[in-house]
């Protein structure tokens, strides 16, 4: 459905398809309100996903940065991180990073 017309009563649907499958080869119909049955469209994905934190591993100059579920001290490949909490805010974990662990990026992409 494209658009509604006549204050409701009408509405003015898209046909999809080739051409010349089309009744008549018109896409655009206007088909009475009553002659419709409107089915409502699922949410694509309701299942919320874990918002990782990061945590670290390492020291300075070999750190490794894990993805951590929020109060958790171990990463999601089990490797126990300190999370970098800041100000009582923690960074999300960014799987892109250059640091980023190998392995939660892994698991964090098979799980999605
Ligand atoms: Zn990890």
């Amino acid at each position: 459905m494209i658009s509604i017309l006549n204050h409701g009563t009408n509405a003015l649907v898209r046909l999809e398809g080739d051409r010349f499958d089309l009744p008549a080869g018109i896409r655009r119909w206007p088909v009475h309100w009553d002659d419709l049955t409107i089915e409502p469209v699922a949410d694509a994905d309701t299942t919320p996903t874990p918002e990782y934190r990061t945590g670290i591993s390492g020291n300075r100059q070999d750190a490794v940065l894990h993805a951590v579920l929020p109060g958790t001290s171990t990463g999601l490949c089990a490797e126990p991180v300190s999370p970098l909490p800041i100000c009582g805010w923690s960074l999300p974990f960014a799987p892109t990073s250059r640091r980023a662990c190998v392995r939660c990026v892994a698991l964090l992409v098979s799980s999605s």
